[in-house]
Formats: structure tokens, sequence, C-alpha cells
């Protein structure tokens, strides 16, 4: 395993980038908790539909990731969301390299996409009336912001050994992905994208909705699903060096640029899973 993965450096825009979405998906986690806290005696919910707003924001919370994930690696690319493409580029070549990612990286990328999308949600809700209704729905945001906080946490834990039994029998009871579950996704990389518990992927996939939302977004836009991807993954093939195409050019980042060429000698030594 080597000591740095490929895309360890982040410019200072970028930590400051990833600082402020996981402060403001940490922010969302509080707001949620606080509505749920003020109003908990308001609303008298009952212990079993608690319980079942709490699994549905769980179930939810794996759906969300999915989507990130399959969003991720289907329609953007580095132009747009810069090293968090890169990053996930590698992890399909380079699977245990995401193991070595800090604390900043593997939290901004599902507090990125909660803090944007169920910020606004979970104030909207908190301007409804107090309903058993809306403070279901309160729960369930508070439990995929709080998910997606550690959704990448959650990610690498089917990437290592599991340390400890309670982690190991969550595992083997589907409560936290299982590593054999979400190795599928490794070795057929267009299914099984959710990786908080793996419950959504029984849906998603039987109900092939990743390929649906492909026929529909191409379309409509007529983009490539996976154009990205795939050309990261042929690069590195024929290269041994994992970097977009498009780089090469000189309209490469400098820091982006160097990197890879730094590491090109281990990473043909790596070779895809
Ligand atoms: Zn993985
Ligand atoms: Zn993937």
């Amino acid at each position: 395993m080597p000591a740095i993965p490929f895309f360890k450096d982040a410019t200072p825009r970028e930590i400051r980038l990833m600082r402020f979405f996981v402060a403001a998906n940490g922010a969302v986690v509080v707001f949620c908790a606080v509505y749920l806290v003020r109003h908990y005696f308001d609303v008298g919910l009952r212990r079993p539909w608690l319980m079942l707003a709490l699994l549905a924001g769980y179930f939810v919370a794996d759906f969300v990731s999915g989507a990130v994930h399959w969003g991720m690696e289907t329609w953007f690319d580095e132009r747009m969301l810069g090293r968090a493409v890169s990053i996930a580029r590698e992890h399909h070549t380079h699977p245990s390299h995401v193991l070595l990612y800090g604390f900043l990286e593997r939290s901004s990328f599902g507090s990125a996409p909660s803090a944007m999308v169920f910020g606004p949600i979970a104030v909207a809700t908190s301007l409804l009336p107090v309903t058993a209704l809306t403070y279901a729905s309160m729960m369930v945001w508070f439990v995929v912001c709080l998910c997606m906080l550690f959704g990448m946490h959650f990610h690498n834990l089917a990437h290592r050994p599991a340390r400890f039994a309670i982690l190991r029998l969550a595992q083997r009871l589907h409560l936290v992905c299982p590593p054999a579950h979400h190795w599928i996704h490794h070795r057929q990389q267009t299914i099984h994208y959710c990786v908080v518990n793996g419950w959504a992927n029984y849906p998603c996939d039987r109900l092939q909705l990743w390929r649906a939302l492909e026929r529909l977004i191409s379309a409509l836009t007529g983009a490539e699903p996976r154009a990205d991807d795939l050309a990261w993954q042929i690069e590195f093939r024929q290269t041994g060096i994992l970097t977009a195409p498009r780089r090469k050019g000189s309209e490469a980042e400098p820091v982006a640029d160097t990197q890879p060429a730094r590491y090109a000698g281990r990473l043909a030594a790596g070779g895809m899973p």
C-alpha cells in the first residue's frame, strides 16, 4: 500500500471549500437536531413511529449515497468538480488508496451535496406547521445529513478488515454495508452504488433505476454516461498514468498535472482490481 494516494495534495482553495461544506452540513445536522428536541413533546410521536422514521432516514441516506456516487461516476468530470472526480476515478483503478485520504476528503464528499440539497429542504420543513409528518420528515433529513457527513467513512469500512466485533456483526446484519456487498460494485461498476448500508441497492438495481435515469438524461441532454470515467480508465491502461486525457494539453493545472506523473511508476505497478 503506498504512503501517499495520487491526489493527496489539495490547493488552499480546495481545502477552504471542503471545510465550508463539512461545516455547512454539520450546521444542517445541528439545525435538524435542535428542531427535533424542541418539538419532541409538542408532537408526541410514539416510539414505533420514531423508529420507523429513523429506519426510513437510514434507507434514504443509503439511496442518497448511491445517487451521489452514481452522479459522480456517470456525469461529472474534473472541469466541473475538480479533485473530487480525480479521487473517484482513482478509487476504481486503485480501490485501497481511498483509505489514505484525510477526514476532510472523507467528509466533504457527501457533505457538499447533502448541505446543498437537504439544507434548504430542512429549512423549508421547519417553516411548515409542526405535525407528526413534518417531525418525521425532519428526522429523515437529520439521519440523511448525519450519514452523509460520514458517507465515505461508511464506504471505507467496506475496504478494510473490521477491527471490532460489533462492526463485524453490524456488517453481517447489513446494518453497515458489508465488504462483499460493496465489492460487487468494484467488479461491475454500474451497479451497487449505495454504500451506507446497501439496502437501497436491492430496489435500485432490481428496478434498473440508474439505467432508466441515464436513458432519460441522455435523451434530454445528449450526454453520454460514464464517458469521462471510461476515458480515465483507457488512458490509465494505455499509459500507466492516472489522469484525465484532456489534462495533457496546455490547459492542465500545474499541481494536478504533475502529480500523476510523479506516481506513474507506482501506478503502473498497481493495476486494476
Ligand atoms: Zn469502494
Ligand atoms: Zn464507484
